[in-house]
């Protein structure tokens, strides 16, 4: 698949058809990669996201609300995806640093003979 680069300027420039769903695919998967790496990104689509709540809630349609949910229920979606994948590397990195900890803390006992080894190193 190809991946097409988007520029900031680009993004912003989406951020208001995002929230109105009137993105196709393609713009769409790119919109959301470039978020998901982007901090300065995702902090405007949020503020746009926010605002069109608010004007939203104050219609009354309920084409409207089913919308809201929608868009919300989208947004949380990617939000808990991205936690995830932000609590795996977190615990992988913290496994790996253990993992390191306890081997350089055998190898020191070895090495001081203060821990024979039933193999050898
Ligand atoms: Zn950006």
């Amino acid at each position: 698949m190809e991946e097409t680069p988007v520029t900031c300027q680009e993004i912003t420039k989406m951020v208001s058809r995002y929230i109105d769903n009137q993105l196709n695919d393609k713009e769409m998967e790119s919109f959301i990669q470039h978020v998901r790496s982007c901090p300065s990104c995702y902090e405007e689509l949020e503020t746009y996201f926010i605002i069109s709540l608010a004007t939203r809630v104050l219609d009354d349609s309920s084409a409207a609300n089913y919308n809201i949910k929608a868009l919300l229920e989208q947004n949380l979606k990617e939000n808990e995806k991205r936690l995830r994948h932000r609590k795996i590397r977190f615990w992988l990195c913290l496994f790996l640093i253990l993992i390191f900890l306890v081997l350089d803390v055998l190898l020191t006992l070895h090495w001081l003979g203060i821990l024979p080894f039933p193999f050898a190193f």
